[in-house]
Order: C-alpha cells, then structure tokens, then sequence
C-alpha cells in the first residue's frame, strides 16, 4: 500500500503518518526529516538545504527527487510506504509517477488533512519534540503529562525546529498553496484522493483515516 500525505505545514501530516506507519507496517518517509538528518550531519546537501529551509523555502526538485528514490527502494519499502511532505511540486509527482512506473508499482490513494489556516501559526510555534525517541508534542494541545519530561522515554531533552517560527510559516504556507495545492486536479485525475477533517481531536483524524484505508484495501484486494 503506497500513500501520499498532503496537508499545509502544521496540518498533522507527521503525527498521522507515524500512525500509520503503525497500524500497517509500511515505512513512514518524510523529506523533511531526511533533510535535517542531512543538516545535522554537514553533508553538501545539508548544507545547501539549509538555508532553504531556515527561510521556509522549498528545496531543488532534483535534490529531493533522487534521495526519494533511493530511500523508497529500501527493504522497509518492501510492504509500501507513506509519502509525507513529498511530492511538494507538479514536477516532484511527474518524477515519482516515473520512478514508479519503472519499479512497476503505484501509488493507492492520496489522503488530504485540511485545517484552517488560521490555527496553524500557533500549531507550529508550540511545536517540540523529544531530542532522544522523537516523540512530538505541542505547548498548548499536547504538553507533556509531567513538565519536562518524555512521555515516552522519560528523557528531559528537547528539540524545536529551525523552522517552526511565526516569519517562516507565512512563506511555507504560501509555497504550499502556490506549488502544492495544484496536486490535488493532478491526482485527482489519477488516484483516489480522500479530504479528511483534520481540525478534529487527533483520535477522530486516526479514525476517518482507517475508515478511507478500510474502503482502499478492499478495492485493491479485488
Ligand atoms: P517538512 O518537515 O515537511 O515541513 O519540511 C521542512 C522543509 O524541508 C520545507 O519547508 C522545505 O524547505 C524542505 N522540504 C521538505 N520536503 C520537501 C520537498 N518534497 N520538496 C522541497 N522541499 C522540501
């Protein structure tokens, strides 16, 4: 099973995928934790996203494209995979259309989180996450249980992106509407392409997705 995520910068595209990623054992890819990885680690195309990403700008679609391909054909790619925050540009989703078509594989369904754009700015200005397991969390909708530490691993260490502040958020929003938003008449002519609330409490978003993965599995069982 093969899925795209598509939704604004703070819409829950993340949160969402990872439980996906979950429930039905296929790899969660985020473009934009690979670059980071890249960033932190000082590589050349680390160092020539970031200064890209710090002003909320998209990075080369050459750049992306040839690191999604690769990371798609890893054995964890095996039972499929979730897209999240990629393809970004009608080009990104002609290249991937092509990988795709050369791995002789396709994608299933692209799921769209809608939010009211007003909410985002402060979605992800209170964004944070654990340094260690990665857990997220969120200074008004999901603080920690106790303060300062992980819910998960119990770790006090913690990490905000670069990016997640108030000037970054206008252009990344605006770069989402300009480039991304005209992926929905592009795979609409293509793919099952399913809206979901994604102003709700984060239980009914995970519950109208597996509703929209119920109906996809059994049309691709037939
Ligand atoms: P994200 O974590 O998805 O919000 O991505 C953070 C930043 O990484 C974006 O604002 C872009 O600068 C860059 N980025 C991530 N994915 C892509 C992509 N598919 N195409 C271009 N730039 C991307």
């Amino acid at each position: 099973m093969n899925i795209i995520f598509l939704g604004p910068p703070g819409a829950g595209k993340g949160t969402q995928s990872k439980r996906l990623e979950a429930r039905y054992g296929i790899a969660q890819i985020s473009t934009g934790d690979m670059l980071r990885a890249e960033v932190k680690a000082g590589s050349e195309i680390g160092q020539e996203a970031k200064t890209l990403m710090d002003a909320g700008r998209l990075v080369p679609d050459s750049m992306i494209v040839s690191m999604l391909e690769k990371r798609i054909q890893q054995p964890d790619c095996a039972k499929g995979f979730i897209l999240d925050g990629f393809p970004r540009t009608v080009g990104q989703a002609e290249a991937l259309d092509e990988v795709l078509a050369r791995l002789k594989s396709q994608i299933d369904v692209v799921l769209v989180l809608q939010v009211d754009e007003d909410a985002l700015a402060d979605r992800i200005a209170g964004r944070f996450s654990c340094a260690k397991c990665g857990a997220s969390y969120n200074d008004v909708s999901k603080p920690t249980k106790v303060p300062d530490t992980c819910d998960v691993c119990g770790s006090h260490d913690f990490v905000r992106r670069a990016d997640d502040n108030r000037e970054t958020v206008a252009s990344r929003l605006a770069s989402y509407r300009k480039e991304t938003m005209p992926l929905l008449p592009y795979y609409e002519k293509k793919v099952k392409v399913a809206f979901i609330d994604g102003m709700a409490p984060i239980e009914d978003v995970s519950s109208q997705i597996d509703t929209i993965m119920q109906e996809v599995e059994q049309i691709t069982q037939k």
